[in-house]
């Protein structure tokens, strides 16, 4: 399957017809155990892809389907798919870092993996440094000698902010520590974090892998190495285990993201534009926008600008989003990546508070951007007039 292109590997890739029934469709195994015809181990540290399938916490072939479909869509070796992306990122940390390691992170990214990252993993003797990570000479000036990780988000949450993987990926190198990636609002249709140097890719596939809203999941993928040291280290253990049904139906969804993130693009750049010139509308952050101050790295970096908007009102942010309840399309809703619209106002006082703890410089930047508030907006895949009559109807 490897010199296949992008849509064929994400509908036939993993999948092949079923051996005994010739069912052309993939079958959902929903069994938790499987009869074995010989004594096995019972620790995870000696199993590997050629272990029968024993119980499915540690493997299951609906899921070692969709596996391997994301290592294709990845071009990676190894992958563990996991129960939601935040199983996925807390696997990742707390099995690769320990006590007396040094974590450089986005100072804003994902509100669960920031709160990670500033309460638990202090708490578990591993110091971290949020940096702005839009230049990585900032990130270079933050390294120390127990640097044991660089954990970046591209395009970053909310703000939609870039962090250039292949010159991040040259310090990690030199610093002797992995680099990982959060590439969710990306997805490897955009950005394949791998072939420019990082060590991990980690995915919340309940957003546009999934693409409908209906299961939960998540991926981390890197070398076969670094996935049986996640694996062995934690993540069975930690019982993250994704349901073979959510696997699936994620597996489904995959099959039409090449599909589905030209639409997606298209839709957004449509809106953002509308977004531009309209009266009521103070910034708007897209990276397929020339107006995006890292529209050039973008161009180089992603292959698709995806669908994700961030934009500022001129009125009051609250106001503006009382008013969104009464949308005809577009969902007034947290999340992400799904064949429907979705908004939702990201409250700044509460994000710096509760999530980031930015002070000083890094607060001012954030602010100066977002103002009291930052709407996030997901184009989906409606037609581009009925969002944008939507969003008309509330500015
Ligand atoms: C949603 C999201 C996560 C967490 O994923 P869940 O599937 O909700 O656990 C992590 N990172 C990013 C960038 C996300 O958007």
């Amino acid at each position: 399957m490897n010199n296949k292109g992008l849509s064929t590997l994400a509908i036939h890739g993993g999948e092949a017809p079923d051996p005994d029934t010739g069912a052309s469709s993939p079958n959902i195994v929903m069994s938790s155990t499987y009869v074995v015809d010989q004594p096995t181990s019972f620790s995870v540290t000696n199993m590997d892809d050629e272990t029968p399938f024993i119980y499915t916490r540690w493997a299951n072939p609906t899921i070692r389907q969709l596996e391997r479909k994301l290592c294709l869509l990845e071009n990676s070796e190894a992958c563990l798919a996991c129960a939601s992306g935040m199983s996925a990122s807390s696997g990742a940390l707390f099995s690769l870092l320990k006590p007396g390691d040094h974590l450089i992170i986005s100072n804003t990214n994902y509100p669960g993996t920031a709160e990670i990252s500033r309460q638990l993993l202090p708490q578990n003797g591993i110091a971290v440094t949020p940096v702005d990570g839009s230049d990585p000479a900032n990130i270079e000036r933050e390294v120390r000698d127990n640097t044991r990780m660089i954990w970046v988000e591209t395009p970053s949450n909310p703000l939609l902010m870039l962090t250039d993987i292949q010159k991040v990926s040259e310090i990690a190198r030199r610093a002797d520590a992995l680099l990982a990636v959060d590439s969710t609002f990306a997805s490897p249709v955009a950005t394949r974090p791998l072939e420019l140097g990082a060590d991990l890719v980690v995915h919340s596939l309940t957003k546009y892998i999934g693409g409908h809203g209906d299961a939960l999941g998540g991926a981390v993928l890197g070398s076969r190495e670094i996935i049986a040291k996640i694996a062995a280290g934690g993540m069975l253990h930690f019982g993250g285990t994704i349901s073979p049904f959510n696997a699936w139906l994620i597996m489904r969804g995959a099959a039409t993201l090449p599909l589905r993130m030209r639409a997606h693009q298209e839709n957004a750049l449509t809106v953002a534009t509308f977004l531009e010139s309209h009266a009521n509308v103070e910034v708007v952050r897209y990276p397929g926008l020339e107006s995006h101050p890292q529209h050039a790295l973008a161009r180089r970096q992603m292959d698709n600008f995806s669908g994700m908007i961030a934009f500022r009102t001129a009125s009051p942010s609250s106001t503006a989003a009382r008013r969104m309840k009464n949308m005809d399309v577009i969902h007034y809703a947290v999340s992400l990546g799904h064949h429907r619209s979705l908004v939702f106002l990201l409250d700044t006082d509460d994000l710096l508070e509760s999530s980031y703890r930015l002070s000083g410089e890094q607060k001012a930047d954030y602010e100066n951007i977002a103002g009291e508030g930052i709407f996030r907006l997901s184009v989906g895949l409606e037609d581009a007039e009925d969002i944008i009559r939507d969003l008309d109807g509330v500015l």
